[in-house]
This record gives C-alpha cells, sequence and structure tokens, in this order.
C-alpha cells in the first residue's frame, strides 16, 4: 500500500514524541499506585479488619461507601495486595480473592458464574438454575478448603438490577461451609443503597462500614503530585497545572479519577500540538472535552421513551428556543410515538421522565405557574444541540422522526 505522507508523519512524531510523558499509564484508572495519601484511616481500618486472617480468623464483613473517585477501589486493592504479600512471607496458607465488578457482572447468575471462576471452577455463562451453581461454588470451596475474600465492587449497581437474593445467598454461607469460609467486602457509590436491602443482608454484610469521604483541593493536589512525578517528563508541567487539575475535580465531588483524567487528558492536547508545555489552557480545553464525552455517554445510554422525550424537547427547541413547556412536548411526543408505531407513556410518565433528563442535567426544567396546559414547567436543553443531534440521529430506531428536523437545519 502506497504510504500517506501526511498520515506518516503524524504517526512519525506520535512515535518519537517523549517530550510530555513519560509514561501516561500511570494516570489510567486501573493503575495502583504504591502510595495513596490522605487515605490512611481507611487503609488502616480495612487492614484491621482483615489482618485477623493471619491467624486463621474470619474477617467481618465490610461495607466501604463513598462517592465515585474517592479510592475505595484502590484502598480495598492495596489491603488485599499487602495482605497477600505478608501471607507469603508467613508461609500461611493465602485467602483466595475473588474480586467482581458489579458494574458489569450485573446479574445474580453472572455473580456467582465468576465467583466459581475465581476458584477454577468453569460453569456455563447462562442456562443452569441459579441454585445449581451456587451449590457449586459451595462444593468447590469446600473442597479448597481455604477462607475467601469476596470484593463485590460496585454493589449498589448488582442490587439495583438484580436484587439482593445473591448476598442473601453469600451472607448465609459460612452456616453452610464446614472447611471453607467466605468474608464480604462490599463497595458502593450509592450511599443510600442500604434502602434497598433485606435488613438481614444489611445487618450481615455491614457489621463493618467504612466511609471515604470526598477529597478537598489540597489532598488532590498530593495525589496528582505524586502521580504526575511517575507520569511526565521533568519541567513539562506549567505553573497552576496541578492546582487547577484539582480545583475543578474538588467542584466535581472531590473526585480523585476527574483530577486524574483532567491531567491525562491535558497532557494528551499538549502532545498533539507538540507543546512544549501543558498550561491551564490545556487544562481548560481537557474539562470542556471529558464533560462532552460524559454527555454523550449518557445520552447513548438513555431508553428509547427518554430518547423520544429529549426528541420532542430537541425538535421544539430547533423551532422556537428555550420557551418550551411541557404540554408542548407531550404532544410532540406523541406525534412521534405514532409515527414510529409505538405505545406512548401517560403524561405523568413524560413528566418523570422529563425530571430524570433534568436529574441527568441533559435539560434545565423549572415549574411555571398555571397556563394554559394546568401546572406546567418550563423547559431548556443545557448540553450544545450538535451533540444532541449527534446521539439521536445515530440510533436507526428513530430514523423516520429526522423529518421533524430536515427542514431547517442548522
Ligand atoms: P472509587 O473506587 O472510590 O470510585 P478509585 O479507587 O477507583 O475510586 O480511585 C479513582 C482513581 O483515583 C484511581 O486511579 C485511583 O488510583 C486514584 N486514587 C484515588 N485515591 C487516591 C489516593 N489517595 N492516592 C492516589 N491515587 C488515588
Ligand atoms: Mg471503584
Amino acid at each position: 500500500m502506497k504510504k500517506n505522507s501526511t498520515l506518516d508523519g503524524i504517526f512519525e512524531s506520535y512515535l518519537s514524541n517523549e517530550k510530555i510523558f513519560k509514561n501516561r499509564n500511570v494516570l489510567r484508572p486501573s493503575y495502583v499506585p504504591e502510595k495513596l495519601p490522605h487515605r490512611g484511616d481507611q487503609i488502616k481500618r480495612v487492614g484491621v479488619i482483615l489482618a485477623s486472617t493471619l491467624k486463621g480468623g474470619i474477617p467481618s464483613n465490610v461495607l466501604c461507601y463513598g462517592k465515585t473517585g474517592t479510592g475505595k477501589t484502590a484502598v480495598v486493592k492495596y489491603v488485599l495486595k499487602h495482605l497477600s504479600e505478608k501471607s507469603r512471607e508467613l508461609s500461611i496458607k493465602e485467602p483466595i480473592i475473588g474480586y467482581i465488578n458489579c458494574g458489569i457482572v450485573d446479574t445474580n447468575y453472572r455473580v456467582l458464574a465468576q465467583l466459581n471462576k475465581s476458584i477454577g471452577i468453569d460453569v456455563p455463562f447462562t442456562g443452569l438454575p441459579t441454585d445449581e451453581i451456587y451449590r457449586r461454588f459451595v462444593e468447590g470451596l469446600e473442597k479448597r478448603g481455604s477462607l475467601m475474600i469476596i470484593v463485590l465492587d460496585e454493589i449498589d449497581m448488582l442490587v439495583k438490577k438484580s436484587g439482593d437474593s445473591v448476598l442473601y445467598d453469600l451472607t448465609r454461607i459460612n452456616s453452610t461451609l464446614e472447611n471453607a469460609k467466605v468474608s464480604l467486602i462490599g463497595i458502593s457509590n450509592d450511599l443510600k443503597f442500604k434502602e434497598y436491602l433485606d435488613p438481614r443482608v444489611l445487618s450481615s454484610l455491614g457489621e463493618e462500614e467504612i466511609v471515604f469521604p470526598p477529597y478537598t483541593a489540597s489532598e488532590l493536589k498530593d495525589i496528582l503530585s505524586e502521580r504526575a512525578k511517575e507520569a511526565f517528563q521533568d519541567a513539562t508541567l506549567g505553573p497552576g497545572v496541578i492546582n487547577l487539575c484539582a480545583a475543578l475535580a474538588a467542584r466535581e465531588h472531590g473526585d480523585a479519577r476527574r483530577a486524574l483524567d483532567l491531567l491525562r487528558v491535558a497532557g494528551e492536547l499538549a502532545e498533539r500540538e507538540n507543546a512544549e508545555k501543558v498550561t491551564e489552557e490545556h487544562v481548560r480545553k481537557a474539562k470542556s472535552q471529558i464533560e462532552s464525552d460524559i454527555v454523550t455517554e449518557t445520552l447513548k445510554k438513555l431508553p428509547l421513551q427518554s430518547k423520544l422525550v429529549l426528541y420532542a424537547i430537541f425538535v421544539l427547541t430547533k423551532q422556537k428556543g428555550s420557551n418550551i413547556i411541557t404540554g408542548e412536548v407531550y404532544s410532540t411526543y406523541i406525534d412521534m410515538c405514532q409515527d414510529l408505531n409505538i405505545e406512548p407513556v401517560t403524561q405523568r410518565r413524560v413528566s418523570d421522565l422529563i425530571n430524570e433528563l433534568d436529574m441527568l442535567g441533559v435539560i434545565n426544567s423549572s415549574v411555571i405557574s398555571k397556563g394554559r396546559y394546568g401546572r406546567s414547567k418550563k423547559i431548556k436543553l443545557t448540553v450544545p444541540k450538535k451533540i444532541v443531534w449527534d446521539i439521536l440521529e445515530e440510533d436507526y430506531r428513530l430514523k423516520k422522526l429526522s423529518k421533524y428536523v430536515s427542514n431547517n437545519k442548522e
């Protein structure tokens, strides 16, 4: 194939350009750093609980709470890694670790299948009754005769999607096991998820509770500085870059993941421009890029009915700007349902969907006094029309609706 000289140049300069990063992987979410500043208390508490395994004890179950990016996953993995190292050093039988990300493995069946897999038992991904794979797990674990520490990360997602039946089984499993034992570590991003749990599950799972508060701007600064030393070439970070990333992420509920993303994306932008240094300007650009990526992801995942409501709001916005009220949204929505041959939901339900879009930050709605349509709301799109349109246009189920916009495209 003939070389494309422009592209080849881009590839070559990309390959040789190590001006900015030393090791960008250090800024990725999956990287577990050697030090976790400002999490000493949480590390100690998890450590004290798990230490009992070193004398053959069964640790209490633990529930860790905190918003996203407050270091929950990092702390738990960090302590488990050190526990395994210590066990090896002392020649003690290491506990089996079963780590499950319930954000991905989010049904009771798949959790059990994954647990089987962590003890070396293959079960099919579907098909068996849940009781049967649970039974195989118990039997397999009994044969191994070990303590198993099961980490259920993002446990709130599992409970919301599939209920708490597998948790019920797991919190009772020790009464069935003779040679083996199980300890549970639950990690939740949602502080309210306890309300969804059966009280018996809650009292067992929450024997110990550890709270992860949001990081302050100055804590985020320390975290970023540590990482930046490994991730960037010397002296490539302009003055104020770390402070700005920390300040922006602190506003975003003290999220270390967001802070690291800002720093990484800012570095990538600087690299792409062939700049000598990462500047505050790069951080600001990184912020808007990350935000628009998040909005795009959120919109993509909306269920069909919500997308239809958004479509109606989008069309009305194009027609008349920001003076949109719920009644109009509903009637446009009804027209669209007819066009697509879809059963419409009630006006009340549409109202709920509008509230959900508001909570996701896609629209802004405020109650206006009683008008022609009764108690009504004024609605305004808060994300750029272009982003919304890209998502709506991409959904093949909504293709027929493009006639609502085609005659007045911007
Ligand atoms: P959570 O599980 O609470 O959502 P994570 O543990 O995944 O948060 O942390 C998000 C990112 O921030 C990860 O890359 C993690 O390594 C990093 N991080 C969080 N807390 C710290 C800390 N105290 N020191 C260094 N890095 C941290
Ligand atoms: Mg996590």
